[in-house]
């Protein structure tokens, strides 16, 4: 699941910005980590870590650091279940 981005994309990947005491509070949360990748968040839905950037995570601009706390596949699989008519657990916050 993780390659190599290719940044010259017109539409390639961004980080958001975060406030180092808010990455270190996450950090001893648990839901971050610093990775050879950079910043690595765990998603809450699935367990995953992914490099916190729009590759792995849908952009939701105006929210927290503007992107979505789920992950692209659970957004994916939850789109799925919805669709299915079946009511997922767990909110989106
Ligand atoms: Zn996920």
């Amino acid at each position: 699941m993780i390659g190599a981005p290719n940044y010259a994309r017109a539409d390639a990947p961004w980080c958001p910005v975060i406030a180092p005491e808010r990455i270190a509070v996450a950090i001893r949360n648990g839901t971050m980590a610093h990775t050879e990748l950079g910043i690595s968040r765990r998603c809450p839905r699935c367990g995953e870590w992914y490099p916190y950037d729009s590759e792995f995570w849908m952009s939701h601009l105006g929210r927290g650091y503007g992107l979505h706390c789920w992950c692209k596949g659970c957004h994916v699989e939850a789109r799925r279940l919805r669709r299915e008519g079946m009511n997922d657990v767990g909110h989106e916050d």
